[in-house]
């Protein structure tokens, strides 16, 4: 009895690895898991900030006796807080100035004219503004940013204000791609007809990017001596293998054999799902190493790294994994009891996304990849799944 894909899902999340953390350049923290909370170092804004071109003034002395102001001097961005000295008078200042000792508000220059050398303001005036307030934003010592974010161009940003110029991320596993399959050329040869290009791992490697992992890889004939060498060496130096190919029922899928033979545990072998049904899953006790082994058809491989492997690296990292919905454009009826998960194109129409199935030849068309924009999740049942039904969407681009 085949084991369900949620079942499979369960046992592999029950492998997750403590991937602990490391400290990387701020640039280099672009795409990674926050293992830290980020502080401000100061209060934000540090000063009392001017937040137009113009004058500034003392408030009372304005509304008091109104009057033309004289200009004392300025204040520019970059210079220590200037002073008015004379509160009558007014001081010109720049955006981004600290606003000088002795004025509280500031009056754009939009707003004045200069008569014979003195300001007349024009418009009515509020006191206190155009001033953007010490640690109005933020006080020193708080929270600007929380752990387990992921951090995009703008947490780049808050964190380059606060000077964080080294930070702590979750740490990668570090991954071993493996390509197996006597067929397989490298994509800069002209394959002889019998022979096809390795693309899987190259797929799962631009995958890998994306999480910012740098994995390393490998390509193993179909021969048991081959494979017990190259995996014996890959089980020692990694968290992660992914392999592809190589686990079906074929006389040369020798790698579940050659996995058992060194002391990897068979967690399961294949799931009651299509594509990617033969899905091999192990651990390696020994080295603790976690062991992926995908079918080799280019999107069985893919799907079940988006199924099985994106949700187990969330987990390791500790973070939640986003649940996506879309809804089905078309009716379908899944009746065998296999987990189906089907290559869709999504499109934005009437504020929801709804799913069409890519024309796909079977999991052995890779050319389809490049058409969909995720799989749908759908169960066996009796009903049909209707039009405008919502379905779990995996999304892979
Ligand atoms: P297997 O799972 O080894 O039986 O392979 C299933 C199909 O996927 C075969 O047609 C293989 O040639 C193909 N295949 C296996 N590995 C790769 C790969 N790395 N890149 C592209 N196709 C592959
Ligand atoms: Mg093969």
């Amino acid at each position: 009895m085949m084991i369900t894909f949620k079942e499979a899902l369960q046992k592999v999340l029950e492998q997750t690895l403590d991937l602990g953390k490391e400290e990387v350049t701020l640039m280099k923290s672009l795409n990674r898991i926050l293992a830290e909370d980020i502080q401000a170092d100061r209060d934000f804004p540090p000063f009392n900030r001017a937040t137009k071109d113009g004058i500034a003034i003392s408030y009372s002395n304005l509304v008091n006796t109104p009057h033309k102001f004289k200009i004392e001097g300025e204040a520019t961005a970059g210079a220590r807080q200037q002073i008015l000295n004379n509160k009558v008078n007014c001081l010109e200042v720049m955006t981004g100035a600290v606003v000088p000792e002795n004025a509280d508000t500031v009056v754009m220059y939009e707003h004045i004219t200069l008569v014979n050398g003195e300001v007349v303001i024009n418009e009515n005036v509020i006191r206190g503004q155009n001033i953007h307030y010490k640690g109005s934003d933020k006080k020193q010592g708080s929270i600007v940013i929380t752990k387990e974010t992921k951090i995009s161009p703008a947490e780049i940003g808050v964190m380059a204000s606060v000077g964080s110029s080294q930070v702590m991320v979750k740490a990668n596993p570090k991954i071993c791609t493996i390509a197996t399959g006597n067929e397989l050329v490298d994509i800069d040869v002209l394959p002889e007809p019998h022979q096809i290009r390795k693309s899987n791992m190259l797929t799962i490697e631009a995958a890998l990017a994306t999480v910012e992992i740098q994995a390393t890889s490998l390509h193993i004939d179909d021969d048991k001596e081959t494979i017990r060498h190259g995996l014996k060496k890959a089980l020692i130096e990694n968290d992660v293998l992914l392999l592809s190919g190589g686990v079906s029922m074929g006389k040369f899928d020798f790698i579940p054999e050659v996995m058992e033979e060194l002391g990897v545990e068979k967690v399961f072998h294949k799931v009651a799902q299509r594509p990617g049904k033969p899905f091999w899953f192990g651990i390696h006790n020994e080295s603790k190493t976690v062991i992926f082994s995908f079918p080799g058809n280019p999107v069985s491989t893919f799907a079940n790294y988006h199924l099985y492997f994106l949700p187990w690296l969330h987990k390791s990292w500790d973070i939640p994994i986003e649940k996506s919905y879309i809804k089905l454009s078309i009716e379908l009826l899944i009746t065998p009891s296999l987990t189906r998960f089907i290559q869709v194109k999504s499109t934005w129409k009437d504020g929801s996304l709804w799913a069409t199935p890519v024309v796909e030849n079977g999991s052995g068309d890779l050319t389809s990849l490049a058409q969909a924009d995720g799989f749908i999740c759908l169960e066996p049942r009796d009903e049909a799944y209707r039009v405008g039904e919502a379905v779990p969407f995996v999304i892979t681009r």
